[in-house]
């Protein structure tokens, strides 16, 4: 199967391990923004990290030379949120297990949150009960999730990830409250972040975009490039973060182009635009 990159006209860009590792910038980082804005490719940065608010990317990126606005930049608090509206009309009760990301996002949508300080009451119920990272989550917030789920209310995750990467390896991450709460209730929550569908439908609705012109470009093969390819995208794989060449040898994932890292991925793009531009003119 051949992949024309020339044809890409939209980005799904993963954060961490592609356009930075930790406070690092990957090297090539405002170059490869010059390049999209250059060659007229949309973009929408996307995260599983449902902890941050969009501003504070926005401002780790100017810090880095980079402006990209709020808007464009989706995290799977956000997406959550976009998912949950088209179901429930404004005012809709949530209660929401998770940080400043998690809340502001669905205040931000309409819900009206359910204080989480302390046991819920008896009589409490929510329309949802949502899930993420919270590093501040105690047994009676999870306890009420599970006790409001039980009462009927719907079973959201923001993301299902095990882990996320800290200064000191893995640690446990959205899916281990997750787990808290299943086991309480029964029940099995609905997913929203990668690599689920519902993240990169949202990331596809604020670029206005199709599948068929949109790439994933991702550093996880289980996550970005399997949700990518799931929901209909083409998808890039960089070799900057947690994928090496030798775990892909053999892998049943596989990405329609690999590169190096975003500075290899502009230089293509650049050479495909070129070549695209030179096959008209012949
Ligand atoms: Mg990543």
């Amino acid at each position: 199967m051949t992949f024309d990159l020339s044809k890409i006209k939209n980005l799904i860009l993963d954060m961490d391990g592609v356009l930075w590792h930790g406070d690092i910038p990957a090297p090539g980082l405002v170059h490869f923004f010059e390049t999209l804005r250059e060659l007229e490719i949309g973009f929408v940065l996307a995260t599983n990290n449902a902890t941050r608010i969009a501003t504070q990317y926005t401002q780790k990126l100017a810090r880095f030379g980079v402006a990209v606005p709020p808007e464009l930049i989706l995290t799977s608090a956000e997406a959550t949120a976009g998912h949950l509206q088209r179901h429930y009309p404004e005012g809709a009760t949530v209660f929401a297990v998770g940080e400043k990301g998690l809340h502001e996002a669905l205040r931000s949508y309409g819900f009206t949150l359910l204080p989480d300080e302390g046991f819920v009451g008896q009589d409490a119920r929510a329309d949802v009960v949502v899930v993420g990272l919270s590093r501040f989550a105690c047994w009676d917030q999870l306890a009420s999730a599970a006790y409001l789920v039980q009462r009927g209310a719907r079973f959201v995750g923001t993301n299902s990830d095990a882990t996320f990467p800290s200064e000191v390896g893995p640690v446990a991450g959205a899916g281990a409250l997750l787990a808290f709460v299943e086991t309480a209730s029964g029940a099995t929550p609905e997913l929203v972040g990668k690599p689920q569908r519902a993240m990169f439908d949202e990331a596809l609705r604020r670029l206005g975009a199709r599948p068929d012109n949109t790439a994933v470009v991702g550093d996880r093969l289980e996550t970005d490039i399997v949700g990518g390819q799931a929901a209909g995208l083409h998808a890039i794989l960089v070799l900057s973060g947690v994928t090496t060449e030798a775990t892909l040898a053999g892998h049943p994932v596989q990405p329609e182009m690999v590169c190096a890292d975003i500075g290899a991925l502009a230089a293509a793009l650049l050479a495909a635009r070129r070549e695209e531009v030179h096959g008209r003119a012949d």
